[in-house]
């Protein structure tokens, strides 16, 4: 299922100019709409996403409880300021904390997961229903009011096949919510080749607010809104004062601003979208 990325137009614009190496050499950013994406490594095979992924490669973080049970309730007072409780699914649940919190908060909840360790500990510690498997190949037997997908959109093949499944999943006027590392955020612009969402053997696109935008209009949604936020949002209060001063100054420097949200300058690019009828996607 891999694309050869130099030998096509762009995804989101269309243009088939030449790409503009960025961050290291690591990347290509189209010149028409800054779209990035990760130049394959002929020594690095790229099929990561196999049944053990989240069992290596400094995931295992992604089953701790308390540091993913303070980002599930963020995410999920996010959600809540848009959507009430009703049929949710999440495209790469991981270890189904986050379906834990919106279960918790009365959603009825389904997750998708590829690798089987993490699908497992969702089913067998947490007691989610979890489908094992990729999303786009589970999906059309899915119904939905809204679909989730957190830091899922920039490991996929095909970011336009993987939104136009979540687009089959909902119902009319459906719910997508999506969160992805943004390569508009001060922190990419600060850190170069050294910005840890660059991350070439997992990140194969990268997205700003306005690549995003137009993907998902193209896909057959409407966006509602967009912001960012930046990484030490999701620490928990006490290792954000111990390990984030460093970010903490860099962050108030680049926004001038301590908040921990920002129009378009944050690590993490969050987006609301909705279906949209009467449009068909392309
Ligand atoms: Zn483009």
């Amino acid at each position: 299922m891999s694309i050869d990325v130099t030998a096509r137009a762009c995804l989101t614009c269309g243009t088939d100019k030449p790409h503009r190496p960025s961050l290291g050499g690591r990347l290509r950013r189209c010149l028409g709409c800054g779209l990035g994406w990760t130049v394959p490594d002929p020594a690095e095979p790229s099929a990561r996403y196999d049944l053990d992924y989240f069992t290596g490669g400094g995931y295992e973080d992604y089953f701790l409880a308390a540091p993913r049970r303070f980002e599930a309730g963020r995410r999920l007072r996010w959600l809540s300021s848009v959507v009430g409780p009703s049929v949710l699914v999440e495209a790469g649940c991981a270890g189904g904390y986050f379906l834990e919190a919106a279960q918790g908060a009365g959603f009825t909840v389904t997750g998708v997961e590829v690798s089987r360790a993490a699908a497992g500990f969702a089913v067998d510690r947490l007691g989610m229903p979890v489908r094992q498997g990729y999303f786009e190949q589970v999906a059309p037997s899915l119904r939905a009011d809204v679909v989730c997908a957190f830091h899922v959109l920039e490991h996929v093949d095909d970011p336009r096949v993987f939104l136009r499944a979540a687009r089959g999943v909902l119902s009319p006027g459906g719910w997508l919510a999506l969160e992805v590392p943004n390569i508009a955020s001060a922190a990419a612009d600060r850190l170069g080749h050294d910005w840890p969402a660059v991350a070439p053997e997992y990140h194969r696109w990268h997205f700003t607010p306005e690549t995003l935008t137009r993907m998902l209009l193209d896909a057959g949604f409407q966006v509602v809104s967009h912001d960012t936020v930046f990484s030490r949002f999701y620490w928990k209060p006490l290792p954000r004062l111990r390990q984030a001063r460093n970010l903490l100054v860099a962050d108030w420097v680049a926004c001038g601003s301590p908040r921990m949200r920002h129009p378009h300058l944050g690590d993490l690019l969050r987006v609301f979208a909705r279906r949209a009828d009467g449009r068909t996607p392309r």
